[in-house]
This record gives structure tokens, sequence and C-alpha cells, in this order.
């Protein structure tokens, strides 16, 4: 199977399919032999699960809010209808899997007709849903009758399948030690997979089917770098593939050896090559790969997978960390970029076109009193180390000046609570609408420094949504117009002498580098394992052959023409 490259390297292992995080089940199938156990598995599990409402209903202490019993009633009522108690059985029967995928299959419809129901108390009702469903799943799980697919090894032997996960979800995969991370969904630049990337494992997106034609512990090869996944190997691929894993560590050990090795061309031009972190936790990594700073620290990362916001003492204590670990570095952090994909817990997505509506800095300047909190706890910060505050999807110069009040409004309240801060922290802006692309001047006068963010500037300029896969083949950095609004915005900053940096996953294209550097860019911030790579194209490139056939390639409007001098430029 075929689907985007995300992350590059080999993996070798087994399948686990995950569908979404909240309802995660294992599917296999069940023989026919076998249907009607599993049926009175399905049937004893609501059995135990009536009893045990029927239990805690019996025990409510005569103290207790009238709620209780009124939802204990709700859930019971939801239990026994024939959407929950019958309808599984059917699946079950029909597609001869276990009960646990069946019970899963039709909570999923049920939960979509939910989503479209009008009635906001109707609505509301789809998390009773969900908790009756996860007892159900509960119980089935821990019954004695369950016999879980044979555990092949531990989570570096896995291998993640899924149809389509938030970035939230895949956020929390950080924590574990999976061989590779693959999904149906999802474009090259999604926040998924960005997210993915970061994971630092083998992955791929758009695979479209994966999730449907593979099973449970399957044996997959994940070649990451080319996007191709090879199920149930015969020994001469699985031999071979296990060669390249192994040449492709070697190689990785050799890149390690530049950590220390300043980002300078031939002809002697100093390349600032920076990380992009997502969580403070990543610094390490940043460290490993010999980063001079961070250059983009997406900190709505900070406000997902929880009911509540953190607090300014909490976003405090993360900033600083990352500030102090990086002990005098530069450190770009960069206001929530919340909306769209990233949600905070609990809302729905509700517009028809997210990516243009409430999101990033359009998000924060509605909310004020979230905005200050953040800008307040970053100032803060600012007093250990070097920080530079940055803010993401600027449009237009109302919106800065926007800004530039709520900073002055932050630093007011620190300075009335006598809080030391840097009172010369600067504030940049990012470009990634193209209309701030084609306005940048505007930007030069009323910020420090702005950053080019590549992931957005493309879907806004090419009119492609980047979580969207059906699309996603049309995504394409080379575009004439992508590259005339990257090289004419690294321009006029460069007249200007304002600082300019790209922060999108084209700084960690190493088939881009050379590209960039001949369009006079010279700060780069990129996921940290791209970042050795990177350095290694910068150590062999020399500037002063290659500007002349830059200059060529922004002339050339045909698409192939400009890959063939890609190709020549790279050669
Ligand atoms: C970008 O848009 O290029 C960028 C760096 O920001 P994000 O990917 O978080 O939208
Ligand atoms: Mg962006």
């Amino acid at each position: 199977m075929h689907g985007i490259p995300v992350s590059g390297g080999i993996a070798i292992g087994y399948a686990h399919l995950l569908s979404h995080a909240r309802l995660e089940v294992a599917h296999y199938a069940v023989p026919q032999y076998q249907i009607a156990e599993e049926s009175a598995r399905f049937d004893a599990a609501l059995k135990t699960v009536r009893a045990e409402l029927q239990g805690l209903r019996k025990q409510i202490p005569p103290t207790a809010p009238q709620e209780i019993e009124a939802f204990l009633n709700l859930h019971l009522m939801i239990l026994d209808d024939a959407t929950l108690s019958k309808a599984p059985r059917q699946i079950i029967e029909t597609e001869q899997c276990n009960a646990e995928w069946a019970l899963k299959v039709q909570a999923d419809a049920l939960l979509d007709q939910f989503d479209q129901i009008e009635d906001g108390y109707l609505r509301e009702r789809k998390a009773d849903v969900i908790q009756v469903v996860e007892r159900l799943l509960k119980a089935l799980l821990g019954q004695p009758g369950y016999t879980p697919p044979p555990a092949m090894g531990g989570e570096e032997s896995l291998i993640l399948v899924a149809h389509d996960l938030s970035p939230a979800d895949v956020i929390q995969f950080k924590e574990h030690l999976f061989a590779s991370f693959i999904t149906d969904l999802g474009g090259a630049t999604s926040h998924t997979a960005i997210v993915a990337r970061s994971l630092n494992i083998p992955s791929i997106v758009a695979l479209h089917q994966a999730r449907q034609l593979i099973r449970e512990n399957e044996l997959l090869i994940v070649d990451g770098t080319l996007g191709m996944i090879i199920v149930d190997p015969d020994p001469q691929a699985l031999a071979e593939y296990k060669l390249r894993q192994h040449q492709w560590e070697l190689e990785r050990q050799k890149l390690k050896r530049l950590r220390d090795t300043r980002a300078t061309t031939l002809d002697r031009i100093e390349v600032d090559l920076q990380a992009n972190i997502e969580l403070p936790d990543d610094v390490e990594e940043v460290m490993e790969n010999g980063a001079t700073g961070i250059g983009l620290f997406r900190t709505e990362f900070l406000f997902l997978n929880r009911d509540d916001l953190p607090d300014e003492d909490e976003q405090f204590e993360a900033y600083r960390k990352v500030v102090r670990e990086m002990d005098g570095l530069p450190v770009t952090i960069r206001t929530y970029d919340l909306g769209a994909d990233k949600q905070i817990n609990g809302n729905e997505i509700s517009s028809t076109n997210p990516a243009l509506g409430l999101r990033a800095i359009r998000l924060s300047l509605t909310e004020p009193q979230m905005f200050l909190v953040q800008l307040r706890a970053m100032l803060r910060a600012s007093h250990y180390g070097n920080l530079k505050i940055l803010i993401p999807m600027l449009m237009s110069a109302s919106e800065i000046n926007q800004v530039l009040n709520y900073v002055a409004q932050a630093k007011q309240g620190l300075e009335d609570r006598y809080v030391p801060y840097d009172r010369g922290v600067e504030v940049g802006g990012m470009i990634e609408i193209p209309a701030a692309a084609l306005a940048v001047n505007t930007f030069i006068k009323k910020l420090d420094f702005l950053s080019i963010g590549t992931n957005d500037l493309i879907q806004y300029t090419l009119a492609i949504d980047r979580t969207d896969d059906t699309v996603s083949h049309l995504y394409d950095p080379l575009h004439p117009a992508v590259l005339t609004l990257v090289a004419q915005i690294i321009k006029t900053c460069n007249k200007a002498g304002k600082p300019i940096a790209l922060c999108g996953e084209m700084a960690g294209d190493v088939a881009l580098t050379r590209l960039l550097l001949g369009f006079g860019l010279r700060q780069l911030s990129m996921h940290p394992a791209r970042l050795l790579e990177v350095k290694q194209q910068v150590l062999k490139s020399n500037l002063r052959e290659i500007a002349p056939q830059v200059s060529k390639m922004l002339r050339a409007g045909d698409p192939d023409k400009l890959r063939a001098m890609l190709a020549r430029l790279n050669a």
C-alpha cells in the first residue's frame, strides 16, 4: 500500500489497529462455529452492566441529589434500547467479528447520528451513550471468555494503524515507544502528520484503506521514506528490509557526528538551524541534534487532552523550563494556535470551513483574558533566558496593533505585581496567509522579526485543506505562486534588515534547502530529527553557485522544468 511519507526510516512490526482513542478495541474474525458463543458473550456483558447500574441505583444515599437516580435510569434505558442491546449481535453474525468490534461499529454509527441532532439537550446525551458503551466494553474485556489477540512482544514492535486521529490523540503517543504510526487520512503537513513526525518513528499518512484491510497482529514493513507498507511480507522481503533498516541506523549514527559542527556553506555563509517543538520535554531531542535555538514552540499542545485550561503559573513553568534548558539560546514561543483541527476539549468543530475560521490569533483576540494569561506567562519566563513571542496567522495591521496593546497590558500587569520580565522581549509574527505575504511591509514596520509558516501559506495560496487527504496530492511547495511568495518575503525582509525565518515543513525538506538558501534565507526551523540532514546539505552547498540557478528557477513557470532544475541544483 502506498501513502504520503511523513517520517523516514524502516519499521518492522505487528499491526495494532486503533480507533478513536476513547473507544479503542481490537478487531478480529470469529469463525462461524463460534458465533453463537460470541453473541452469548455480548449478552452476558449486557447482563453484567444492567446488574451494575441497578446495583448503583439501590445504593444511592438518601442525601444524594435527585438527578443521580434520573441519570442511572437514563443509562439503563440507553442500555436496553435495541440500538445497543440488539444491533451489535446482528453485526457479530453478519460480519463474523468479535463482540467488542461489533459494539464499536454500532456505537460509532449511533454517535454520528447524535452529531446531526439539532436539539441541544438531546445532542448532549451523546456523552451518556459513550459512558454506557464504555461500561459495556469494560464488561466485555473483563470477561473470563475474552481471549485478547496474542501479544507480539512489547510496544517497540507495534505498528499503530489508524483511520484518522486528531493531533490531540497523536500527541499522547509521545509517552510510548511504538515502532511506527500509519493512518488512512491526513495530508503531509496536517497537524496530525506533524505530531506523528515528532514521534520520531517511521510514519505514513493517506494510506486510504489500511485500517480496513490490515488485521490485528499482521506483520508489516513500513518504509517511512518511500511512504510504502508491505503487509505480511515473504522471508526474502523481510531479510532485505532488515538490511535496509540496519543501513538507515548506520546513516543516522554517522549524521550524529555533525551535532556540534557549525552550519556553514562552502563559501562560509552561516546558517542558523533551529528546531520546532510541541512540548517542553522535546528540548532533549533539540539538544541532541545541535539546534541553535527553538524557532517554533507550538504551545497549543499544552491546552489539549484536558478538561481545564492551563493557568498562568502552569504555563510559566512550562515556558521557563524550555528557556532555562536552552541556556541562553533563542526560544521562540508561539501564542496558542487553537481552533480548526486543534480544538480545546469539549469544543466541537462547528464552522463549515474551520481552517478559514476562528483560529490562532483570531481566537486569541476574541478571548482576551485567556490571551493575557498566556502573554503574562511568557513575559515572566522571559526573565530566565532568551525568549521571543511569536504570533500565528496575522493578517492585518489592526490585528498587530491589538496584539501589541495586549502585550503592553500584560507587561503592565506584571509591573503592578513587581514581577520581573525582559523589557526588550521581541514580538514577531508568522507570515502564513497570502494577504500577509503580499503586504509584508506592514508587518516589517510593526514587528521585531517574522517567520514564514509555509504549511498554512501553501494551504491558503493553493486553496487546499491541509487535513484533507483527497486533495493532498495537489499540495505543492514548488508551485510557482508559492515560490514567488516565499522568495519575495525573504527578499523584502533582507532588504529592510528584518530577521526572517522559515518554520513550516519546507524547512526540514532537504531537497529544498539549497533553493531556500538561494532565496536569501539564513534561518530555518524544523523538526529536530530533520536537522542534521539539512545541516549536511548546508555544509555541501556553495551559495555563489546556487544563487544564479535559483533566480532562473523563479522565472520558470513550467512545473516539470522546475523539478528538473531543482534536481540539477541538488546534484
Ligand atoms: C505553518 O503553518 O507552516 C506552521 C509552521 O504552523 P503550523 O504548522 O503549526 O500551522
Ligand atoms: Mg501555521
